[in-house]
């Protein structure tokens, strides 16, 4: 086991392996970047640790993939929650980049949970490889099953990817911590492996589900990766990798909000600029300030003009 500096885990997500099985596991701890993504957000205190607790799960899940690009997981709801929703991307450096923001409508008191607040409520999770190559935008739909995030995600990855995982999330309202296991897709040459084997798999995966199930808060958000792998799998030969950094970065900029405004269409810009005289945008995520005044308004107009009359060439 390679040795890494036991300083704290603030803001890393950490990788490790069971030797010799197809088991694995991430560890994730966000604090700045947990409080930073939410300071501009005055967000009830269940709906602030909800938060939380998406953020940490989407960094989990996130570095299980093989892919640059974003991870979106949200909640949607028809109760007086409206939306939960997290970003993550990752990108040639390997950090992970998080931003994250809710809805609600009414007024929402502090002593109610993420479930107070949910009806009718739906999963959903993007992925989206931002790339030229042609990949496409992967998205997944399915009703809210469990009655806490991570069974939530638990069973999602088990009915919808096949993919055996054991979640734990917790959010102490500074600080977002979590935990995740899971027994790796067999690839094509696994399949005919012997069955034996497959049975070996899934006890490890129970052995370390069970080893790990006795992680308490606490525990996940204060104690340095390498105390904690030592405490919960002393006798595993657990194997870890570089830490990976995580961080706020809202990635709002002037042209994806005009971009935003355009599919508004001409109609409506033009009667909010006929109620307000300008159009003023906050982004949901960081609460930067846009504004186009009537003379920026018209070039969102007459670029939308072009862009419908002009035959497309590539
Ligand atoms: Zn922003």
């Amino acid at each position: 086991m390679k040795n890494y500096p036991p300083i704290n885990n603030h803001d890393t997500l950490q990788r490790f392996v069971f030797e010799n099985t197809p088991v694995r596991g991430n560890l994730v701890n966000l604090t700045q970047t947990f409080q930073q993504a939410l300071s501009q957000q005055q967000l009830p205190k269940g709906l602030r640790s909800a938060l939380g607790e998406l953020m940490a799960a989407s960094a989990l899940l996130a570095a299980t993939l093989k892919m640059n690009g974003a991870l979106v997981l949200q909640i949607q709801s028809k109760g007086a929650l409206k939306l939960l929703v997290v970003e993550c991307n990752t990108d040639e450096n390997e950090s992970l980049k998080m931003r994250a923001t809710a809805k609600w409508s009414g007024a929402v008191g502090d002593e109610k949970t993420l479930f107070d607040l949910i009806e009718h409520g739906q999963f959903i999770i993007t992925l989206d490889p931002k790339s030229e190559d042609g990949s496409q935008i992967y998205q997944g739909i399915v009703p809210l099953e469990g009655d806490s995030i991570s069974a939530i995600l638990e069973n999602y990855m088990l009915r919808s990817e096949q993919i055996d995982t054991k979640i734990w999330l917790c959010c102490d309202g500074n600080s977002a911590a979590g935990m995740l296991i899971q027994k790796m897709p067999e690839t094509m040459n696994q399949v005919t492996q012997h069955e034996e084997n497959i049975e070996q798999d899934l006890e490890t995966l129970n052995r370390v589900g069970y080893l790990a199930s006795t992680v308490t808060n606490d525990e996940l958000l204060n104690l340095p990766t390498e105390t904690l792998l030592t405490r919960l799998f002393n006798e595993e030969d657990v194997r870890i990798f570089e830490p990976t950094i995580t961080q706020f970065y809202c990635s709002c900029s002037l042209t994806s909000v005009a971009n935003m405004l355009r599919m508004l269409g001409n109609e409506e810009l033009t009667s909010i600029i006929e109620e307000r005289g300008s159009i003023e945008v906050n982004c949901d995520f960081c609460n930067k300030h846009y504004a186009f005044d009537k003379v920026d308004a018209a070039q969102l107009m007459v670029a939308e003009a072009t862009v419908m009359t002009s035959p497309k060439i590539h």
